[in-house]
């Protein structure tokens, strides 16, 4: 792979003919074989536009899931999608409509296997899939099943990464080169992140012989979001309680947003040992970065981590953009990456 490789945190904006756009839980517009066809028609486009824009390694934009979240929960039984509740997910930062998980959880079939088996033959490029990790499902869903405590939540954790680990082998299966579990519930529960959260995200990861990545984040640009931003002070040390046990870990990859964000760069220093996936790209503003922004953001963290081990990425996923504003960023971060290849030359 070239030097500083590029590719997107995961989610892209799904054309306003498969779903509500600007949304982060949309409703699709078909249904049936058509919504399927419409989901695969996505997949496909996002594939083209990935490569035509430069990005080294694609992914599939998440373009058949509702939300990164709920996506997986789709295909696992135990758990009544009938009888949402809303509760206050993120440490109640805002309020989501959520499945509650009401008897043992099993995986009733594959989650990923269209998109998967489409990017593998429409691209020769590397390939990410991600996978929403066991803490984030766990903050995602209600549990009425395993206790509702703290002791239930670690083992619903693990029940859920055992069920992870089941479609991630698969994924591996079908060629996919980058597995990816998204861990924003990292930055909301620090302690309980370095306590079980990295146990139960090896769980996920286990046997796999591909690369194995965790992306953390802030999280979307959606108000809820922002505001709790401005509530996080000058500077954001966050990751530095969850990067010393991912350090120990035996996930390779880790993300982290640097670009408009407070988080101090050199708690990139934490990760040692691990590539690291830069942020480079705001998905919080609708401004197209310049390449030389990037490329600044790129030479900054270079003082904290080697240049082979650093892939510039987006901060986070790019779903409630507009489709012009993310196919502009998606250029946006190859040219920058090229720009900073030629600097270092
Ligand atoms: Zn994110």
């Amino acid at each position: 792979m070239s030097l500083f490789s590029t590719c997107i945190a995961g989610s892209l904006p799904k054309p306003e003919w498969l779903a509500e756009t600007q949304k982060l839980w949309p409703q699709w517009k078909a249904s049936g074989d058509a919504l399927q066809q419409a989901k695969a028609d996505a997949t496909l486009l996002w594939i083209k536009m990935q490569e035509d824009a430069g990005l080294d390694i694609i992914g599939d934009g998440e373009q058949a899931r509702q939300h990164f979240v709920h996506g997986f929960l789709e295909q696992v039984g135990g758990i009544d999608f009938e009888h949402k509740v809303k509760m206050g997910i993120r440490d109640n930062r805002y309020d989501a409509m959520v499945p509650q998980v009401v008897g043992p959880l099993t995986l009733e079939g594959r989650v990923h296997a269209m998109e998967a088996q489409l990017l593998r033959a429409h691209t020769h490029k590397k390939i990410k899939f991600t996978l929403p990790g066991p803490m984030t499902i766990v903050d995602t869903v209600a549990d009425s099943f395993y206790g509702g405590d703290k002791a239930g939540r670690v083992k619903m954790a693990m029940a859920f990464a055992a069920l992870l680990n089941q479609e991630a082998l698969a994924l591996q299966a079908d060629g996919v080169d980058i597995i990816q579990f998204d861990e924003p519930a990292f930055n909301v529960y620090g302690e309980d992140a370095a306590d079980w959260g990295v146990q139960a995200l090896e769980q996920a990861a286990l046997g796999l012989t591909c690369t194995t990545a965790v992306h953390i984040c802030y999280g979307y640009g959606i108000q809820a979001n922002n505001d709790w931003k401005t509530s996080l002070g000058q500077e954001w040390r966050q990751y530095e309680k969850v990067f010393p046990a991912l350090a120990k870990s035996s996930i390779q990859q880790v993300s982290l947003e640097c670009f408009h964000s407070r988080v101090p760069m050199d708690l990139i220093a934490l990760l040692a040992g691990k590539d690291v996936m830069v942020g480079v790209i705001d998905v919080a503003s609708e401004t197209i970065e310049t390449p030389e922004e990037i490329a600044d953001t790129i030479g900054r963290a270079l003082q904290f981590v080697a240049k082979d081990r650093l892939f510039p990425c987006t901060n986070c996923g790019l779903a409630p953009m507009s489709r012009a504003v993310a196919e502009g960023k998606l250029r946006a971060l190859a040219q920058g990456a090229a720009l900073a290849r030629q600097r270092l030359a």
